[in-house]
């Protein structure tokens, strides 16, 4: 399994946020989690070291490490 190169999917997410080292996606296609297979509904994708993300109303999460980069998958 290799990263996810959010520019090979760019016709199928929408940029929601990009605040530099952070950035949030939403998933207009059918792109495919790297980590389950499934379909997710955002991405968040952050180089910083740590990071804290908003509470959810429990969905489920994939993360995949991607050298410098997590990217963070809710379902
Ligand atoms: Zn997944």
């Amino acid at each position: 399994m290799s990263g996810f190169d959010v520019h090979e999917h760019r016709h199928a997410l929408k940029q929601l946020r990009d605040a530099g080292e952070t950035s949030l996606w939403e998933n207009r296609g059918e792109v495919a989690c790297p980590a389950c297979g499934d379909p997710f509904i955002r991405l968040f994708t952050t180089r910083q070291k740590a990071t804290r993300f908003p509470s959810n109303d429990g969905s489920r999460f994939c993360l995949l490490r991607d050298g410098d980069a997590i990217h963070v998958f809710r379902h």
